[in-house]
C-alpha cells in the first residue's frame, strides 16, 4: 500500500504519517520525489486494510492506493522517478553509462594492479574482482578470500576506482563491506534471503543479479528484500538465462532491460560476459546493451586470459577492453549517453 501525499504537503504532516505507520506496528518507506512524496507501507495486509480510511483522512494525503505487483519499495508505483545509485562519486541511473570491469578472480597483486591501471586508462568507472568464487565445481580455485580483497583495496588505493566483490554468505559480507565499495550478489544466491536480508542491513551499495532461471518478477521480490530492510541502493544485473543453445554460455535477455526499467526505478546493467562465456561476443553484446539503454556494464577482463584460474575464455585482455571502450564513447554520444569518466581521486 501507498500513500500519496499531496504536492503541498508539509514534512510535518509526512512524518505524522510515518508515526502513525510504525504505531500501527507496520513499516514506512518515504520516497521524497521531485512533485510530490510517496510513503510505502509495508506489513501485515489485514493491519494495512484496518489503517487505510485513517490514513486517507488524515491532512495532507491525497489517496491511499493498494499497489497490486508483487514487489512494492522497488516498483515504480512507490517511487516513479529513477533512483540514482551512488558508489563512491560513481553514478548508477544518471542517464550515463557505467563501465565496471576487472578480472574474474584477484589472482595476484600484480594482475589485480596491471588491470586495475589498465581498465581505469581506457576509462572504466570502476574495477571488479571475485575473492570469493561461486565455483560449480568444488575441485576449481575458490579464491584468495580476504587476501583477495586486501588486493583489491590496494587497487582501489591506488587508481581511485571503486571496486565491487561477491560475497555468498554473511560472515564473507562482513569482510566484503570492510574492503570493498559495492558487494554482488552473485547469480546463484540471488534468492539467498538469509543472504538478502543481511545485505539490506548493511548500508553497502549491492549489485544484484538475475539467477540464470529466475524470472524478472523474481529478480525484483530479491532486490526487494534488501530494499525493504533499509537498504535502498542496489543495481540490478542482467547476466543471461539458462538457454538451450550452446554456442553461448547462457542467453543474454536484452530485452530485461525496457521490461525491468518499466517496472521499477532502481538501476538495470548488463554483464555480457558470462552471459557470452566467449570473449570475442563480449564487444557486440556490450554495443547492444548500452543500445538498449542500460545504465552501465560489467566486463571481466584479465592480462592474460589464458592463464585465468576462473573464467578465462570469456576474459578481454587488457588491449581488447582498450578497443571496446574507444568503441562504446561515440556510441553513447550517438544515443545522447556518455560513458561515465573514471574517479579523478588516486
Ligand atoms: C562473477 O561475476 O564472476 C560471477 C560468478 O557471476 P555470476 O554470479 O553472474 O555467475
Ligand atoms: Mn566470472
Amino acid at each position: 500500500m501507498i500513500v500519496v501525499m499531496e504536492p503541498k504537503a508539509t514534512r510535518d504532516q509526512v512524518n505524522a504519517i510515518a508515526t502513525k505507520i510504525q504505531d500501527a506496528g507496520l513499516s514506512s518507506h518515504i520516497s521524497a520525489g521531485v512533485e510530490r512524496t510517496i510513503i510505502g507501507v509495508v506489513g501485515d495486509s489485514h493491519t494495512k486494510e484496518l489503517l487505510r480510511q485513517s490514513l486517507e483522512a488524515s491532512p495532507g494525503v491525497e489517496r491511499v492506493v493498494l499497489i497490486l505487483q508483487p514487489f512494492k519499495l522497488v516498483g515504480r508505483d512507490f517511487k516513479p522517478e529513477n533512483s540514482i545509485v551512488d558508489v563512491e562519486g560513481v553514478r548508477f541511473g544518471d542517464g550515463s553509462v557505467v563501465v565496471i570491469a576487472g578480472p574474474c578472480s584477484v589472482e595476484s597483486r600484480e594482475q589485480i594492479l596491471k588491470t586495475a591501471r589498465a581498465v581505469k586508462a581506457s576509462g572504466a568507472a570502476m574495477l571488479r574482482g571475485g575473492a570469493f568464487k561461486p565455483r560449480t565445481s568444488p575441485y576449481t580455485f575458490q579464491g584468495l578470500e580476504e587476501e583477495g580483497l586486501r588486493l583489491l583495496a590496494e587497487a582501489r588505493a591506488e587508481t581511485g576506482l571503486p571496486v565491487v566483490a561477491e560475497a555468498m554468505d554473511a560472515a564473507q559480507l562482513m569482510l566484503v563491506v570492510k574492503y570493498a565499495d559495492m558487494v554482488q550478489i552473485g547469480a546463484r544466491n540471488m534468492q539467498n534471503y538469509t543472504l538478502l536480508r543481511e545485505a539490506g542491513r548493511m548500508r553497502l551499495p549491492v549489485l544484484l543479479k538475475r539467477g540464470p532461471a529466475s524470472t524478472i518478477q523474481e529478480l525484483l521480490l530479491a532486490a526487494e528484500y534488501v530494499v525493504s530492510e533499509g537498504n535502498y541502493n542496489v543495481v540490478l544485473c542482467e547476466r543471461g538465462i539458462r538457454g538451450f543453445d550452446n554456442y553461448t554460455r547462457y542467453m543474454l535477455d536484452l530485452s530485461a532491460v525496457p521490461v525491468l526499467r518499466q517496472l521499477t526505478h532502481l538501476p538495470v546493467i548488463i554483464d555480457p560476459s558470462h552471459a557470452a562465456g566467449k570473449w570475442k561476443y563480449v564487444p557486440p553484446l556490450s554495443r547492444a546493451a548500452v543500445a538498449v539503454g542500460a545504465d552501465g556494464l560489467i566486463i571481466e577482463v584479465h592480462p592474460e586470459p589464458d592463464k585465468a584460474l576462473s573464467d578465462g575464455p570469456q576474459q578481454l585482455t587488457l588491449e581488447n577492453f582498450a578497443a571496446l571502450m574507444a568503441e562504446l564513447t561515440p556510441l553513447a554520444a550517438a544515443l545522447g549517453r556518455r560513458v561515465q569518466s573514471p574517479a579523478l581521486r588516486g
